[in-house]
C-alpha cells in the first residue's frame, strides 16, 4: 500500500484551518505558503489540496485540472515573487522530496521553490 495517506499530517491540517500559514498563492487546487524553516532568503512550498502522499502519487492519480492548475501555481509564484533567470543572472531550484530515502518529513505531496540568492551545489 504506497500511498496511504494520512489525515493527521501538518499540511493536512495546514489546509482544514487547523494550523496557520503563510500564504502565497491559493487557487481551486492548490495552496503556496512559507516553509517555517526557510533554507534560503526564498523558500515557498506548493501543494495540492487532494490527498497525495508524493511526487509518483500526485503524478500517477491526480486529475488533469489538479496537475496543471498545481504547475501553473508553481510557475505563478516564481513570477510572482521575481525568481525567474534573466540573461542568467537569478534563478531558483525546485525540489521533491518523495519517501525515507529523500527524508520526506511530511507525507503531503509538496514541492519546495527556494531562491532569492545563490543556493550553491544541489547535492553535497
Ligand atoms: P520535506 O522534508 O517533507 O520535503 O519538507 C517538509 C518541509 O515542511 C520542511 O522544509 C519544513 O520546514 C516544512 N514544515 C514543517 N512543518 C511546517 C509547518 O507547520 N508550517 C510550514 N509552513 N512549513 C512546515
Amino acid at each position: 500500500m504506497p500511498y496511504a495517506y494520512d489525515d493527521d499530517n501538518i499540511f493536512a491540517k495546514i489546509l482544514r484551518d487547523e494550523i496557520p500559514n503563510d500564504t502565497v498563492m491559493e487557487t481551486e487546487h492548490t495552496l503556496a505558503f512559507r516553509d517555517i524553516r526557510p533554507q534560503a532568503k526564498t523558500h515557498v512550498l506548493v501543494i495540492p489540496k487532494g490527498k497525495y502522499v508524493n511526487h509518483d502519487h500526485f503524478c500517477l492519480e491526480a486529475s488533469e485540472a489538479e496537475i496543471v492548475d498545481f504547475n501553473r501555481v508553481a510557475g505563478q509564484v516564481c513570477a510572482a515573487l521575481e525568481l525567474q533567470p534573466t540573461e542568467g543572472a537569478g534563478g531558483y531550484r525546485v525540489i521533491s522530496n518523495a519517501g525515507g530515502d529523500a527524508g520526506q518529513e511530511v507525507p503531503h505531496y509538496h514541492i519546495h521553490i527556494l531562491g532569492g540568492g545563490s543556493l550553491g551545489p544541489m547535492l553535497s
